[in-house]
């Protein structure tokens, strides 16, 4: 049995999809696909000498060592050219996401990215509009209290134009007439706010909280950084309430 979160990306994988799982730990997602019949083959890629044994564990285990083949390496050093279309790197930071990304890597057999960043997913779709993804989905759930996101990204040969459009400048909604800018939108995702589910305010809220507490901090420094640091905090706060005001 997998987890809600690893369900929910599996089911972002195409069918017949060529994958490449990156930081599999113990491989349970191309395991869970590969069993369901809904890949071709993957490649389930770890750093790490204890995670890279207990992939190839699960998947002999599962007796199919011929359709997920387990590498050890560093983010996508472990793929050969042409071999998949479908690379998924979720339970990281967006941090580290983006700098496996960054890796020299030829994207050009790859059609769909399935990133699931732990935090900053900011920096996630940033890099996407930076390298011209198309943002194509988003997803939001909660499992065990933890709030996940899921953001999809695909090739297209309009990405710059569409994506251009997703991350405009304008009212959300026409009751409120609240704007919102392009930098919100990258951070909270244009789909997961048109949406505004309850899991998203609740994330949100919570965000607010985090960054109440950090300008509480703030206020007890002297210092000008802290000080210019707080009020970058205090203008992000308030956008933040006026949109969830506005969503709930
Ligand atoms: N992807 C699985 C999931 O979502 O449940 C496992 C997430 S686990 C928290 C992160 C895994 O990524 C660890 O097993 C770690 O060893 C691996 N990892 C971290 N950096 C990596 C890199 N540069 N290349 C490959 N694997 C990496």
């Amino acid at each position: 049995i997998i987890s809600k979160r690893l369900k929910t990306i599996a089911e972002k994988v195409l069918p017949n999809s060529k994958l490449a799982d990156i930081g599999s730990d113990h491989a349970l997602l191309p395991t869970y696909l590969a069993q369901k019949d809904r890949i071709k083959h993957a490649v389930a890629g770890e750093v790490n000498q204890g995670p890279y044994e207990a992939a190839k564990k699960q998947v002999e285990g599962a007796n199919l060592q011929s359709v997920i083949q387990v590498r050890l390496g560093n983010g996508l050093e472990v793929i050969k050219q042409n071999e998949i279309d479908t690379i998924v790197i979720a339970g990281m930071g967006g941090g580290l996401i983006t700098n496996i990304l960054d890796q020299p890597f030829d994207y050009t057999c790859v059609s769909r990215l399935i990133l699931q960043p732990n935090m900053a997913e900011d920096k996630v779709r940033q890099w996407c509009l930076d390298h011209h993804w198309k943002l194509a989905e988003e997803e939001i759930l909660e499992e065990d209290g933890k709030i996940y996101e899921i953001i999809v990204a695909d090739r297209s040969g309009n990405a710059d134009e569409e994506n251009e459009h997703l991350f405009s400048e304008e009212d959300i909604l026409s009751e409120c007439q609240t704007k919102v800018t392009t930098k919100l939108k990258i951070m909270m995702g244009p789909y997961l706010l048109s949406n505004a589910s309850s899991i998203f305010v609740k994330k949100w809220n919570r965000e607010i909280d985090k960054r109440e507490k950090v300008i509480q901090q703030l206020s007890q420094s002297h210092l000008d950084e802290a000080a210019k640091k707080k009020k970058e905090f205090i203008t992000e706060v308030n956008q933040l309430k006026e949109v969830i005001k506005c969503l709930q």
